[in-house]
């Protein structure tokens, strides 16, 4: 069996470990950027009600027509830009990839034969870029980030650009996992410069006043891309894409058939109807930010770098990053240690914000360990 394996399974895929989540039951949850606000009662019910009438021995609308009509009215998408449906932003990730990969093919000959399709990003940033490029046979450039304040290093990434020739380019905006927003002018100067598509991925949309979405059109290869988990709908996995109609019709080629499922759609819509909860819910959680930035700040071994997500990522004194994050642990708070993943993430751990409750939990349990 291990030589079958061994012979049919891509070298690369067989030194991966599968995407792992650690186990959370009974632990403040802080680790993966979640909302902690759950819907009132009331509104419970009347989401229950609406999921009556779904049919569930029925396929799924295929393009989620109804959910779109309502995200597009909900998120004032521009009205001449073309919507895609994701499972998740993660799916839409594949799918772009899937669109533009060009895996090594001896057959292909033509203008399309020398065409780099590799995917570029800034790094440390979110690895499904870097993971999904490597699933679809594309090369990965990582530009780091400036050492001391994760700001983009223009040169070096326009540099990369040029010697790369990237396919898909892709801008946290704000990042994950250091949480600040970069430079508008200096992602307009990459846009310009790329050769490719220029996603700007704004996942962390409902915690920051700035966005592309207004600026669609501007250059034919942008495309901005959104997700309605951090509003407080992670469960129900949808992403979506917007941007010129002609680029995603090309991307919906790829897309599996009905991959939005029709519990998804159907509480999307409701959820999104009664979206003045969850922005009620995004400006707790905006207040919480500023508490926890300013009760890390003032402990005085710690670096908390400003954020513009819903989680603050700190820098812990050296060599403490596993022993706080295993101490929090067994005082059951789960948070995210990034030490080791990154030459620029030295000892560092990022914490997503919470509950009142849940953070003062977590203040009072690092002060301790400190
Ligand atoms: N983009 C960024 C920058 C993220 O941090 C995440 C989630 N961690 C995603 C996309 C994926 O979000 P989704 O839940 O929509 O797949």
């Amino acid at each position: 069996m291990k030589e079958l394996i061994d012979r049919l399974v891509r070298p690369e895929i067989r030194a991966l470990n599968a995407y792992h989540v650690p186990e959370a039951a009974g632990l403040i949850k802080l680790d993966a950027m979640e909302n902690p606000y759950v819907w009132p009662e009331s509104l419970k019910t009347e989401w229950l009600d609406a999921l009556r009438d779904v049919a569930l021995n029925r396929y799924p609308d295929p393009s989620g027509r109804a959910l779109q009509e309502t995200l597009r009215e909900a998120m004032e998408i521009p009205s001449d830009m073309g919507l895609l449906l994701g499972n998740g932003s993660d799916e839409l990730i594949q799918m772009l990839a899937l669109t533009v990969a060009q895996p090594g093919n001896p057959l292909r000959t033509g203008p399309s034969a020398s065409l780099r399709t590799g995917i570029l990003s800034l790094d440390p940033g979110f690895v499904m870029y870097r993971m999904i490029g490597l699933f679809a046979g594309m090369d990965y450039v990582g530009v780091p980030l400036q050492a001391d304040d994760f700001s983009i290093d223009l040169p070096a990434t326009l540099d990369a650009i040029a010697r790369a020739q990237p396919a898909l380019i892709y801008l946290a905006y704000p990042n994950n996992p250091t949480g600040n927003r970069f430079d508008a002018d200096d992602m307009v100067r990459i846009i310009e410069a790329a050769p490719g598509l220029v996603i700007v991925d704004e996942a962390y949309s409902p915690f920051t006043d700035s966005s592309f979405l207004g600026l669609l059109g501007d250059w034919p290869n942008l495309l901005v891309m959104r997700t309605v988990s951090k509003m407080g709908l992670a469960g129900l996995r949808l992403g979506y894409l917007v941007g010129p109609p002609a680029w995603l019709q090309e991307i919906d080629k790829v897309r599996l058939p009905y991959n939005v499922n029709v519990l998804t759609q159907a509480s999307a819509t409701f959820a999104l109807r009664h979206k003045a909860v969850m922005d009620e819910q995004t400006r707790a959680i905006r207040i919480e930010r500023t508490h926890l930035f300013e009760s890390l700040t003032r402990i005085e071994c710690l670096h908390a770098y400003p954020s513009e997500a819903n989680f603050i990522l700190v820098r812990v004194p050296e060599g403490r990053a596993d022993s706080l994050f295993s101490g929090l642990r067994e005082r059951g708070i789960l948070i995210k240690n990034l030490h080791g993943t990154h030459p620029l993430l030295r000892d560092c751990l990022r914490i997503t914000v919470g509950l009142p409750e849940e953070n003062a939990a977590l203040m009072a349990a690092l002060t301790d360990l400190l």
